[in-house]
């Protein structure tokens, strides 16, 4: 069973030599206790967040212990359980960490859950009818609150959560305005995604040209945004917001490994009477049910679309991690094992 563990706490951006490869051995169908299930993981899934788990600053949530298997989304197949629930052959998510096969206690609530891959490929419940896919569907619904005929802006358009953002407020009727790193991703969100317009942000680098750009994409001003990056794009945003505008902040990626993020003009949440509203969506399973059934059933009949970037591999987790973190991604970041 081959294992990636966090060796060391990177003091700014993440290296290689944060991690290490080990092989341990693969539990027997024997050793299981009960109500352990043993997954065979098909797909990792890498994601932002991890990179706030290697640190040990004060966070949402608990840091990552060093020398133990990085934690993160799989999706796989039972290959031995002890558990009523849990056949051999079942198609499974959970929280498998970076590994080829994982011990799952299947008695603790929510731990692993059965997926149905009839209709929808088994790595989109890592993305689109997953976790970043009801990530996109809370910022949205439940703080942007969008009706048709507004306009919403998403950051970090063409990956796993804002390309489901976009798409879930182009279904209720708003013009939307992607933004992304660079003409291949601001074409497939327009052209495959369906985004009114999308906005490269390595071509727009002070904040007169970013939000000029803005006011030619949106012309009748901005009246939500879901924010997933930071800095530059969100103070542009912020210029243009209509009164009484929302801005879900799900995500400062362009600050994870400690680069300043300051907001240039706070004072425009009261000359603009903003609503910013910051959430994690694990602390919102109530909304669960409701936003996977619409995901997986427009994933389902093909009105939801999404882009996965594959590595090859365990071995190649860390490297494909990296690169998400530098928008080396295009699309949802999946590590495939088998
Ligand atoms: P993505 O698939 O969007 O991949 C990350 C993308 O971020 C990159 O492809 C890149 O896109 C962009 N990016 C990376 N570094 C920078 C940078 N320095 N400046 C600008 N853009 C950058 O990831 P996810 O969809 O999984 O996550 C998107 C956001 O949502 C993240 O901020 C993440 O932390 C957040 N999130 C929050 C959750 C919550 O509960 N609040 C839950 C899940 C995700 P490009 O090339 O287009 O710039």
């Amino acid at each position: 069973n081959h294992q990636i563990l966090l060796a060391s706490r990177p003091a700014a951006e993440p290296t290689p030599e944060n991690f290490k490869l080990v092989e341990a051995p693969v539990p027997t169908a024997e050793e299981l206790a009960e109500g352990q299930v043993l997954v065979r993981n098909h797909f990792l899934s890498l994601d932002p967040y991890m990179r706030g788990r290697m640190s040990d600053s004060k966070s949402y949530a608990e840091p990552q212990p060093l020398d133990a298997v990085m934690i993160g989304g799989t999706v796989g197949e039972v290959v031995a359980s002890k558990h009523p629930r849990f056949d051999v052959g079942d198609a499974v998510v959970c929280m498998g960490g970076w590994q080829e096969y994982s011990l799952i206690d299947a008695s603790q609530r929510g731990a692993i859950t059965k997926v149905d891959t009839r209709q929808i490929p088994l790595s989109a419940y890592l993305g689109a009818v997953g976790m970043p896919g009801v990530t996109g569907w809370y910022g949205l619904v439940k703080i942007i609150e969008p009706k048709a005929g507004e306009t919403v802006v998403v950051s970090a358009a063409s990956g796993a959560v804002g390309s489901v953002v976009g798409q879930l407020a182009k279904a209720r009727g708003c013009r939307v305005v992607g933004i992304a790193g660079g003409p291949d991703k601001c074409r497939y969100v327009t052209e495959e995604l369906g985004f009114d317009a999308c906005l490269d942000h390595k071509a727009l680098t002070d904040l007169r040209s970013f939000s000029a750009a803005l006011k030619a994409a949106a012309p009748n001003g901005i009246d939500g945004c879901f924010e997933n990056v930071g800095g530059l794009g969100l103070d542009a945003v912020m210029l243009r917001m209509n009164a009484f505008g929302r801005i879900a902040f799900c995500g400062m990626i362009a600050g994870y490994s400690g680069q300043p993020i300051p907001m240039a003009n706070p004072s425009l949440i009261l000359v603009s009477r903003l609503k910013l509203q910051g959430f994690i969506v694990s602390e919102h399973p109530e909304v669960w049910p409701e936003a996977m059934q619409e995901l997986g059933g427009m994933v389902a009949t093909g009105r939801m679309k999404f882009r996965e970037s594959v590595a090859e591999g365990i071995a190649s987790a860390p490297e494909a991690f990296l690169g998400l973190l530098k928008g080396k991604n295009f699309g949802k970041q999946l590590v495939k094992l088998v």
